[in-house]
């Protein structure tokens, strides 16, 4: 038996949770307490179901038409550990990553050294969708995002020239 993520559910094919067509993990379990959160269900750490890693990447590996696949919750990074071994399994098949979470980049790379897993995390996520859904910058017209605050962060670029680099996802 491998490694197991804790999530709350998985959506096959999405086209609303980053470019192109993208396999969708949800973590269970998170600590951010937005205010208007769309996915309530995922905060208990008591609920959600587990599943290996490979059998993950294994639906993963079933479907050709998928470009990456997205991880959201919940906070990912509470599990940045197992997050990353499927990230990095993903990626070693050629496709990429896209993390969302409710801290900022900048708490991440601050509290990098002292939280398992993230640094893992981190190091294979393409783009970091970060902070939390605020209910106040909320905007409907946002690709990928739901409150003006949170930031498409293209990761490798940002840690190379150590300043948080954002895009523009057409
Ligand atoms: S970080 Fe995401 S899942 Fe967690 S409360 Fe905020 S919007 Fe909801």
């Amino acid at each position: 038996m491998g490694e197991k993520l804790k999530i709350a559910g998985i959506i096959e094919e999405s086209i609303v949770d980053g470019p192109g067509i993208r396999f969708v993990i949800f973590a269970q379990g998170c600590v951010h307490s937005c205010i208007g959160c769309h996915n309530p269900q995922t905060h208990s750490f008591s609920k959600g179901y587990y599943m290996d890693v490979d059998e993950i990447l294994d639906m993963v590996m079933e479907d050709p038409l998928l470009d990456g696949i997205t991880i959201s919750g919940g906070e990912p990074f509470h599990q940045g550990h197992v997050c990353a071994l499927l990230a990095k399994k993903v990626k070693d098949i050629g496709l990429n990553v896209i993390t969302y979470t409710g801290y900022t980049f900048e708490e991440i790379l601050n509290e990098i050294d002292i939280n398992i897993g993230w640094r893992e995390l981190l190091s294979v996520t393409d783009i970091l969708i970060d902070g939390k859904f605020e209910i106040d910058k909320k905007n409907l017209l946002l690709r990928f995002r739901g409150s003006e605050n949170q930031r498409i962060i293209d990761v490798k670029k940002s840690l190379d020239v150590k300043k948080t680099i954002e895009i523009d996802i057409i």
